[in-house]
């Protein structure tokens, strides 16, 4: 699935000569939702509808041109190093924590009083909000005298590594600013007593990679973000790194060998690209969000999510 729409008036700029009538700065361009790129350049509509009337849709071009690339290929075969990466994550799986299934299991409950579903609820159909809490495995926790959300870290491997807890207003679906982020590690009778857990963070939403080796990756930082946008837009799997700091070489490398965007949230781009550029291999910041965002969406500090 592709989205391309019509690019929004950002001044003079942004319109360019008709094709067809050759008046300046009146032809719109379709650009790629996900990417911020533009079609072919005569892929468009004119401004001057009664005059011109020309329009160029996306659908009439890649029907008239059958083999134009959509977006960049995926690479056929994956990159040599790519065993020798993967098998030295296999290693480190020795030495990490596993949190143990029967706590993941009895957390896929109770999602009435699970104010992030009840905020999926206002979004999506039932159904829609159901496959989204199945396919991520979200679940429900109650600690301190409130309700979180659990979002798992499972690997590829289905590895258990740990679940980050987070409390959100059902109404906006905002996280509730009052009650702190806790970790199941951490909270949980069982595993906190123990004391010697040794966490390893994967990325969210990294288990529903192995289901899957061809479709792009989308990287975003909120674990909420990932979950609404692959309910909106499935052409891509969605991973949340989770926060900046967790956007790092080490925990991206099971991406290699993959197509991988990244859609930091508004004002992050920079720090995002400057990251991106130390890593050995290539993923691709992209700068929509802040080619159409307004002024008052930068100052709220939206992301990808807000936009869809
Ligand atoms: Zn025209």
């Amino acid at each position: 699935m592709y989205l391309f729409m019509l690019e929004k008036y950002n001044g003079r700029n942004s319109r360019f000569t008709c094709p067809s009538c050759k008046q300046t700065n009146q032809f719109t361009r379709y650009i790629d939702t996900i990417t911020g790129e533009y079609l072919a350049d005569h892929v468009g509509i004119c401004n001057r509808a009664n005059n011109c009337g020309y329009h160029y849709s996306p659908k009439q071009y890649f029907n008239d041109n059958p083999d134009a690339p959509r977006r960049e290929k995926l690479p056929e075969k994956r990159p040599d190093n790519y065993k020798k990466i993967i098998s030295k994550k296999g290693e480190e799986g020795s030495i990490f924590s596993k949190v143990p299934a029967s706590i993941l299991d009895n957390s896929i409950t109770n999602y009435n009083g699970n104010h992030f579903v009840t905020y999926l609820n206002t979004i999506f159909q039932p159904e829609v909000v159901q496959h989204l809490l199945n396919l991520y495995q979200i679940g429900t926790y109650y600690i301190y005298g409130s309700t979180y959300t659990i979002f798992w870290q499972i690997d590829v491997g289905n590895n258990v590594r740990t679940g980050k807890l987070i409390s959100y207003n059902p109404q906006t679906g905002h996280r509730n600013k009052h009650k702190p982020t806790n970790w199941i590690h951490a909270v949980h009778p069982e595993l906190k007593s123990a004391n010697t857990f040794n966490l390893k963070q994967c990325l969210f939403g990294e288990h529903i990679l192995s289901a899957d080796s061809s479709t792009p990756v989308a990287l975003v930082e909120s674990e909420k973000t990932a979950v609404i946008a692959i309910g909106k837009l499935p052409c891509y799997l969605w991973l949340a790194t989770g926060s900046l700091h967790e956007f790092k070489q080490s925990k991206l490398e099971i991406l290699l060998g993959r197509r991988v965007v990244a859609f930091p949230d508004l004002g992050a781009y920079d720090r995002w690209q400057q990251k991106a550029s130390t890593f050995s291999f290539k993923v691709d910041i992209s700068n929509y969000l802040e080619i159409h965002a307004t002024d008052e969406q930068r100052k709220e500090g939206l992301d990808i999510a807000d936009f869809l």
